[in-house]
């Protein structure tokens, strides 16, 4: 039986911040994959890297993950883009929240800065000028094109370090560190489980004991827009102040929300905001939706399409606007945790990023995990 020191089933963006983590620090790896390549979340997302979002008490690791992504990109010769973020503000209530949260983030470590509508024209020109009151501009996010990066990522860690991945090869039973495949089995001295909201095929009686719900979110993608016309930073607008948790800090956010719910009841229904991110082939990322189910629809609600499209309309302009790609992504939420790190039995655990921000997360909670329990620095 082939033996490793860590074994890793998931190859997607968690088991592969798990994988390089490990690798980096000497540790022979073997990463399973169900499929012929990762089509889970980490590949369905809009690849923002996006501490903005991120409660305080995680942005110390969203901006040790952010610099590991450029470690990771920068060794591997793969593109991302050093975008930053601008949230266009159009409402007073909208103004009030970022002006409040501008004047309580630097002290809890966030960067950003107010932008007069001139300055915000000077950095985006898909930024919508009629009516807009300014925005918050913040230089920590960065953008990477998820569908190339996940894919390439695991050729890259094979060839620079002792990393072998398997995929087409499902993982269907875990022992004792024992790893068995149909085609192989293998041993390890640390196993994790990086499987993303697959909750039923290994350990389904510990995900069954956390408080967890599928959620989907549809997303939309435009064509490779013309010449060289660039988003430059990623958007996002009044809507995403009361989805990201970075802004529950503020006294404002109520008052926004009250507002929302009466103005745009449709909106909330279906859990929409409203953000655009570049790939690296200069087409335009849109989205998203949150439904929160266990038994999730399979097909997608055009309505929902419609209504994040006429959102959008009112901040964002791009010369080609026409949707090339529709898809829909599943994340786990948890009711009350960030994290999952279960040890589903001795030297096997179950590691998973909740919500929407596991591409953001994904290296530093890889590195944290695979220190804590190999006992590394
Ligand atoms: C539409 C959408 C937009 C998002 N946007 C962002 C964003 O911009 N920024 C951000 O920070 N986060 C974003 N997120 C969240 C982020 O994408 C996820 O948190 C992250 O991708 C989760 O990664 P993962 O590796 O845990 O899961 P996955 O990507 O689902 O990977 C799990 C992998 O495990 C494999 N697997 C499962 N069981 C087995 C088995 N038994 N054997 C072998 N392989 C197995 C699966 O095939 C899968 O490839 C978004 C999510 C969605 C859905």
């Amino acid at each position: 039986m082939q033996q490793y020191d860590v074994a890793i089933v998931g190859g997607g963006i968690v088991g592969l911040g798990h994988a390089y983590a490990a690798a980096k620090r000497g540790k022979s790896v073997v990463l399973f994959e169900r499929s012929a390549r990762a089509q889970g979340a980490s590949v369905r997302n809009f690849g923002m890297v996006w501490p903005i979002g991120l409660k305080a008490q995680n942005l110390a690791l969203g901006l040790r993950s952010r610099d590991l992504w450029r470690e990771v990109l920068d060794d591997a010769g793969l593109p991302y883009a050093a975008t930053g973020s601008l949230h266009l503000l159009y409402r007073e209530d909208e103004e009030a929240v970022v002006r409040e949260f501008i004047g309580k983030a630097p002290a809890l470590g966030y960067e950003c800065e107010w932008h007069t509508p001139g300055e915000v024209l000077g950095r985006s020109a898909a930024a919508n000028p009629e009516g807009l009151r300014g925005a918050m501009w913040s230089p920590m996010e960065i953008t990477v094109d998820s569908r190339l990066v996940v894919g390439e990522i695991p050729g890259y860690l094979s060839e620079r370090f002792d990393v072998t991945c398997h995929f087409s090869e499902p993982v269907r039973r875990v022992s004792a560190g024992v790893v068995e495949t149909a085609q192989r089995t293998v041993k390890a001295e640390q196993v994790y489980v990086c499987s993303g909201i697959d909750f039923e095929t290994l350990y389904p009686e510990v995900f069954a004991a956390e408080p967890l719900k599928k959620t989907k979110l549809q997303m939309m993608r435009t064509g490779s827009q013309p010449g060289d016309w660039r988003l430059g930073p990623s958007l996002a607008a009044g809507l995403t102040l009361q989805f990201y948790p970075a802004f529950e800090i503020c006294d404002t956010l109520p008052a926004l929300k009250t507002r929302i719910a009466a103005e745009l009841p449709e909106y909330n229904r279906w859990g929409i905001h409203v953000m655009v991110a570049e790939t690296s082939l200069n087409e335009m990322t849109l989205g998203d939706s949150h439904e929160y189910d266990l038994a999730l629809e399979l097909f997608d609600k055009p309505e929902i399409d419609e209504l994040i499209l006429r959102y959008l309309a009112q901040f964002a302009r791009f010369p080609k606007p026409e949707i090339a790609q529709r898809w829909h992504g599943i994340y786990a939420r948890h009711a009350t945790k960030d994290f999952i790190e279960v040890d589903a039995e001795p030297n096997v655990r179950i590691a998973m990023v909740t919500g929407g921000k596991g591409m953001t997360l994904s290296f530093a909670f890889g590195e944290k995990m695979v220190t804590k329990t190999l006992g590394l620095a």
